[in-house]
């Protein structure tokens, strides 16, 4: 099964998208974390994606779609995925119906997860992550707090904060999000495919609900 994450930053799809695959039994590629960790090893594509990263722009598309595409062919992956941060322009949305028609497969949910803006960047700079990579379990100060400050309550691993938390970079994240991503919203509604959900405080609703009620949902 094919399941895409779509929605701004901050509104938990990379939770929504571990609960699923934990439910599920799928596992989660996240184009951030594959970004991320080629930064921190310094390896070529690191290098090439660190800027884009840092300032909150999209790494171009052919640069990603290769990285994703490759990633996508690796055989773990052959009884489905859950794609987190991918596809993010009309172009990736393109190339990967292209890339999934050419091994028989299509997506099975577009996930959209909406949360007003003020609610996002509040969210995110109070967002803390597991440093280990194989948990990677995301806390938040106040809505999640770990039970003992700074520690992972499922590993003991310390807790890091992406440097693009912060409320300068989490702006032009967003702004990138409207102009860039938005768009191919409709390309999954006209599709069939799309499901949106609003996730927020306002309505006692969190990425958690909404995570438990799909389980259930795909499952049949
Ligand atoms: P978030 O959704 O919280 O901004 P991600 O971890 O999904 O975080 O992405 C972090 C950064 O990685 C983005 O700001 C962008 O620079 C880069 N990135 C991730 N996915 C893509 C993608 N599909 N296309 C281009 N850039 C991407
Ligand atoms: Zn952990």
């Amino acid at each position: 099964m094919i399941i895409i994450m779509l929605g701004a930053p901050g509104t938990g799809k990379g939770t929504v998208a571990g609960l699923l695959s934990e439910g599920l039994g799928i596992p989660t590629v996240s184009s951030g974390d594959i970004f991320r960790k080629a930064i921190q090893d310094r390896t070529e594509l690191g290098i090439q994606v660190e800027g884009y990263l840092s300032r909150g722009e999209l790494v171009p598309d052919d640069l990603t779609i290769k990285v994703i595409e490759d990633r996508l062919n690796k055989p773990d992956l052959a009884n489905g995925v859950i794609l987190d941060g991918y596809p993010r322009t009309t172009m990736q949305a393109e190339k990967l119906d292209k890339f999934l028609e050419g091994q028989g497969k299509k997506i099975e949910i577009a996930i959209n997860l909406e949360t007003p803006r003020e609610e996002l960047i509040e969210r995110v700079v109070n967002r803390r992550i597991c440093s280990n990579s194989e948990c990677k379990t995301i806390y938040n100060l106040k809505l999640n707090p770990p039970k003992q400050a700074g520690l992972c309550d499922k590993c003991g691993s310390e807790l890091t904060q992406r440097k693009d938390d912060n409320e300068e970079v989490m702006n032009n994240r967003l702004d990138t999000y409207f102009k860039q991503t938005q768009p191919i919203i409709e390309f999954y509604e006209k599709k069939g495919i799309l499901h949106t959900e609003k996730v927020s405080l306002s309505i006692n609703r969190m990425g958690t609900d909404v995570a438990k009620e799909l389980i259930e949902r795909l499952k049949k």
